[in-house]
């Protein structure tokens, strides 16, 4: 009799494991209220969702180069004559209206994305409207790879330029240091080729330029051999992360990629890592193969789970540690690894948004930042859903720099509903934040919203006047603009 009962509390207690995160993930699911309404004619936003503003006309570009220059000619002499300013778009994952201005011309890039590949110098061609997700399917196929580009495949190649995107590619600059040239059309529809030989100074500028120097239209990308590339991880003490990056990451010539992950929950809060990489191996490579929407969205809901609950942030945790356990050793492809749709976390719930932040802290203050965060997202009621660490080598490319020398990026996703008290809240949090980046000698990342003043922008890129004289001397009218160039300028 007793052991009948011992069996019936083992087999409740078998069933409330596998239970309760099951009706966690379906109680997600119910409650997410679906995508927020689309963004109604005349009007532009970003992926903040929280810069919907009027516009006097979104054009979508041709596709043909020839066909797009003169189209971009005629809309600038347009533009000109009606004194509208331009601003450019890319896949519009900046967040601080980086793509808009009030009343403006939006240029929806997204179209121009021809691809050609020489083959014996490495040279990838690519028009600036594709995403990195193209370029990957095109190189898959020359058993090439994209040498550095975001966490993400969803983003064009213009704009990646234009905020110069880093990843977690090994130790390596941000982007702008695999760009060998582009063409760009300034403000008067001239054509000028930029490199580090012709046109240098606007080369710098407009790598990280956020689209205020003129249209890139055509890029030359350095390119790599794709590879076969074996999982590893390893759990470690958020104090000895910096011990472990040395010995295992930079030590270690065959890592490839490599990301960090701070723990978000419970006693471990932000003293728990996982370091997680991705080694050579000489095994074939596997076939790319697009992600199942299964998969995608099972992904997808473990992640929007944690969204204000210490449960499901526990739970994800839980998860992710045992797909790690799982992953150990396998073997992926590079450009499989590389292309992750931003879908994979979508926010549906049109009552908030998910809004990101990074600060780039130089490696000698690696513990001292660490210390120094960790009250403040305690004390702040915006919701953090995840913070990840890359390292970014020194940029000798960009003008207004934000790696000057080797640094780790530290990479946060919040949550906050649309209302004035959580923007308020968000606004607070992200100057506590980007005061601790100063006092440590870092940065913040300027893609993000606008919440940081002028003054502050300035102590942290100390050449911020020096590139705003440089944008009134390369386009006077101030013909492209947007909210970021009105905030910081
Ligand atoms: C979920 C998420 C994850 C992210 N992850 C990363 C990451 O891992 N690493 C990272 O570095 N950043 C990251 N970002 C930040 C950044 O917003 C993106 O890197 C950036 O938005 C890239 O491309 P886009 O096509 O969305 O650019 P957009 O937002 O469309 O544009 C960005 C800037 O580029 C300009 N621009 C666009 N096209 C052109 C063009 N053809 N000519 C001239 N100017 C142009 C725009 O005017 C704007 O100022 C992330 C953002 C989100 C929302």
């Amino acid at each position: 009799m007793k052991r009948k009962y011992l069996w019936l509390s083992v087999l409740v207690f078998i069933a409330l494991l596998f239970s309760v995160p099951a009706y966690h993930l379906l109680k997600t699911k119910s409650k997410e209220t679906g995508l927020p309404a689309r963004v109604p004619k005349g009007y532009s936003d970003d992926a903040s969702k929280l810069n919907q503003t009027a516009i006097d006309t979104l054009i979508k570009v041709e596709t043909d180069s020839a066909a797009l220059i003169k189209q971009l000619r005629e809309l600038l002499q347009y533009a000109r004559q009606n004194d509208l300013k331009v601003s450019l778009a890319g896949a519009k994952h900046s967040m601080g209206g980086h793509t808009l201005f009030p009343g403006g011309i939006v240029v929806n890039m997204l179209p121009y994305k021809h691809m050609y590949l020489d083959t014996l110098r490495n040279i990838l061609h690519i028009g600036s409207g594709a995403l990195w997700e193209d370029a990957l399917y095109f190189l898959d196929q020359y058993g090439r790879s994209v040498a550095i580009m975001q966490a993400f495949s969803s983003f064009s190649v213009g704009g990646s330029l234009s905020v110069n995107g880093h990843g977690w590619q090994k130790d390596v600059p941000p982007l702008a240091s695999s760009v060998k040239a582009f063409t760009l059309m300034n403000a008067d529809g001239k054509i000028l080729n930029c490199s580090r030989d012709e046109n240098e100074e606007l080369f710098d500028l407009v790598l990280g330029g956020y689209g205020l120097f003129g249209i890139i239209l055509d890029v030359e990308l350095h390119v790599v051999r794709n590879q076969a590339l074996r999982y590893k991880y390893v759990a470690v003490s958020a104090k000895n992360y910096l011990d472990y990056y040395k010995k295992m990451i930079r030590e270690n010539p065959n890592v490839d990629l490599v990301f960090g992950r701070l723990r978000i929950s419970g006693k471990g809060f932000l003293d728990e890592a996982i370091l997680n990489y991705f080694e050579r191996t000489s095994e074939a490579i596997p076939p790319m193969t697009p992600k199942e929407d299964q998969q995608l969205e099972s992904s997808r809901l473990v992640f929007r789970s944690s969204v204000n609950s210490e449960y499901g942030k526990r739970l994800r945790w839980d998860l992710e540690r045992g797909m790690n356990k799982l992953n150990l050793n396998t073997v992926f492809s590079r450009n499989e690894l590389l292309n992750d749709p931003v879908s994979m976390i979508e926010n549906k719930d049109s009552n908030s948004t998910d809004i990101l932040h990074e600060y780039f802290i130089p490696v000698r203050n690696f513990n001292a930042y660490l210390g120094a965060i960790k009250p403040i997202l305690k004390a702040s009621r915006i919701d953090l859903l995840n913070i990840t660490i890359r390292a970014v080598q020194t940029d000798i490319d960009s003008y207004l720099n934000y790696a000057r020398e080797p640094v780790f990026g530290f990479v946060y996703l919040f949550n906050q509903l649309k209302t004035p008290e959580d923007e308020e809240a968000m606004r607070e949090l992200t100057n506590a934040l980007t005061d601790i980046a100063i006092q440590l000698d870092g940065t913040f990342y300027l893609p993000y919203r606008l919440h940081v003043s002028p003054n502050k922008m300035r102590m942290a890129y100390p050449k911020a006047d020096a590139f705003f004289a440089l944008k009134r001397k390369y386009d006077p009218e101030e013909r492209f603009d947007n909210l970021f160039y009105e905030h910081y300028r």
